[in-house]
């Protein structure tokens, strides 16, 4: 080991966890409901922004999932979870409907 040569540290950058651009979000976000999530961890592995990770929770031995800024409203998530743990929720509030997720399901698949 040579003890003269300078420490090099390298820095790797985190991915941002935020979502792009400013203002009112436009689109859909997913949330979860604690009390019917069983922290099966489904939706952290099909969320395709990486925007879901599980916490730790009184409700849940296993913990909960919580979705970050970074949710794109892709609606995979509240397809996927078993549960019906996972409703998304449009920019007033509101909440989508069944026929919404099955629009959005056809869309994933390549049907409309
Ligand atoms: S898939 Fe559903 S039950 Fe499983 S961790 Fe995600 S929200 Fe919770
Ligand atoms: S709606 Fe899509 S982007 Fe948002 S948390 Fe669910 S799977 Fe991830």
């Amino acid at each position: 080991m040579n003890m003269d040569s300078e420490e090099t540290i390298i820095t790797i950058a985190e991915p941002s966890r935020k979502r792009r651009g400013d203002g009112p979000r436009k689109s859909a976000a997913a949330r979860v409901i604690s009390e019917l999530c069983t922290g099966c961890r489904i939706c952290v592995q099909t969320c395709p922004s990486n925007s879901i990770t599980i916490v730790e929770s009184e409700l849940n031995y296993n913990g909960i999932a919580e979705v970050d800024e970074s949710c794109t409203g892709c609606h995979i998530c509240a397809i996927d979870c078993p549960w019906d743990g996972v409703e998304m929720v449009n920019p007033d509030g509101s909440r989508k409907g069944p026929a919404e997720y099955d629009r959005q399901l056809k869309r994933l698949r390549g049907y409309q």
